[in-house]
């Protein structure tokens, strides 16, 4: 029978094998992960799971029942596309077909690597190691004022931690979001009781402290460091498989990679998007779960629509429910429903009148009605939009 061989047990790998079942695949379905823990979902990883609230996050997924084998604590090493095999620590592995699903690795502050009491936050095993750090209530400085920075310095203050957070940007989130709906959100750190440094750069990590660029020693019984992630696609190396200058996989409009009978999912792909008019990284949950039903379809009958979704994904962060639809890139109007000195409120962007990006905090029905038009292609009033009380429609 047909073999299909997922590289990649997150989100994307896990999705790729239940889409197969799904749509009726009955040829064989290995999943190979690198982490010895049953496949597991991320985002509470800086949250539930960090706060304590969840012992872990393991998908709710019967992997047997469906015929699917795991092969958990097996790192892929290499693709050899000719032959038509994965390498993996523990032997070679034949395919028909090979997704890979690999995610993205944190950025490591330089350095820093393997230094006691820095840490990262991407897998369970690292989650487990910041419960502690939060236990002893100490001193934590955080590096990077992103999403997992956010999030973790929340935990971090609701565990009572004195938190001190360095970004290197004059505000939060400078790499996702514009000035005007960034700048509110620095108030959130210091609403929380954390101290943000903006414009602040790392020169150097001691035991004890992290001393910054500008001469200033901040103390440091724990450093987190929330700088970025890039595609784990260290391992193709060789291979031959396109890639980008950002490490994605470079995929086609179904996420076929550049090799024959490849395909590339989740955090780990690039692909280009007619919606947009150019090549997407989507680091979020939603396009793992969304892209798995291309692949999926594109293995099943060849012949899947083209993966153009309208990225989504949410945070949550200082009391706050922060969600994102839309690519805002190049949109030329902003508009505010409600005042960011509010505890709720939404920036709409409008290209040429047509709605290209919602954000909404506290406000879910704006996310809701507002990804709708942004996939219609709709055109709003830029006045009825601007008003809270009256529900986002087209116009
Ligand atoms: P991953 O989840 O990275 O999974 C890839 C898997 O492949 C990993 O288990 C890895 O160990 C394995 N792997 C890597 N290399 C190899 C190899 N060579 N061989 C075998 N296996 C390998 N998104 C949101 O939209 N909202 C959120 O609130 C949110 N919160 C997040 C919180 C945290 C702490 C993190 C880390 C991410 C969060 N995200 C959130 C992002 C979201 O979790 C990711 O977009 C999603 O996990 C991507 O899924 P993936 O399967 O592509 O990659």
């Amino acid at each position: 029978p047909h073999h299909v061989v997922v590289a990649g047990a997150g989100m994307a790998g896990v999705q790729t094998a239940l889409a197969l079942r799904e749509q009726g695949f009955t040829g064989a379905v290995t999943l190979i992960g690198a982490e010895p823990h049953r496949p597991y979902d991320r985002p509470p990883l800086s949250k539930a799971v960090l706060l304590g609230k969840a012992e872990d996050s393991a998908f709710d997924v019967d992997f047997e029942a469906l015929d699917i084998t795991l092969r958990l604590g097996v790192e892929a090493t290499g693709l050899r596309a000719a032959a038509h095999e994965l390498d993996t620590g523990q032997g070679p592995v034949a395919y028909d077909t090979l997704v890979v699903a690999t995610g993205a690795g944190p950025v490591v502050l330089p350095g820093t690597e393997g230094a006691p009491d820095v840490h990262l936050l991407r897998t369970l095993d690292d989650a487990a190691r910041l419960r502690p750090v939060l236990d002893r209530g100490h001193d934590v400085v955080v590096v990077g004022a992103g999403w997992i920075g956010a999030e973790f310095t929340t935990a971090a203050r609701a565990a009572g931690c004195a938190v001190t957070v360095v970004e290197a940007a004059g505000r939060p989130l400078a790499g996702a979001l514009p000035a005007e709906v960034a700048a509110p959100m620095a108030a959130w750190y210091a609403e929380s009781g954390a101290r943000l440094l903006t414009g602040a750069r790392v020169a150097r990590v001691e035991p004890g402290a992290v001393h910054l660029a500008d001469g200033r020693t901040v103390p440091a019984g724990a450093v987190v460091v929330g700088i970025g992630a890039r595609p784990a696609t260290g391992w193709l190396t060789g291979s031959g498989i396109a890639l980008g200058p950002d490490g994605s996989v470079t995929a086609d409009a179904a996420l076929r990679t550049s090799l024959p009978d490849v395909y590339a999912v989740g955090d780990c792909v690039s692909f280009p998007s007619a919606r947009y008019g150019e090549r997407l990284a989507v680091h979020h949950w939603d396009n793992a779960l969304q892209g798995p039903r291309t692949v999926a379809a594109d293995i099943v009958d060849g012949r899947a629509p083209a993966y153009d979704p309208v990225p989504y994904f949410w945070s949550e962060q200082f009391g706050r429910f922060v969600q994102y639809a839309g690519h805002h890139t190049g949109a030329g109007t902003l508009l505010w429903r409600g005042s960011p000195d509010d505890p709720a409120w939404t920036a709409l962007w409008l290209r040429e009148g047509v709605l290209a990006a919602v954000l909404a905090v506290g406000r879910p029905r704006d996310l809701t009605q507002g990804r709708k038009l942004i996939e219609a292609g709709a055109a709003v009033d830029p006045v009825t939009a601007a008003d809270p009380s009256v529900p986002l429609k087209s116009a």
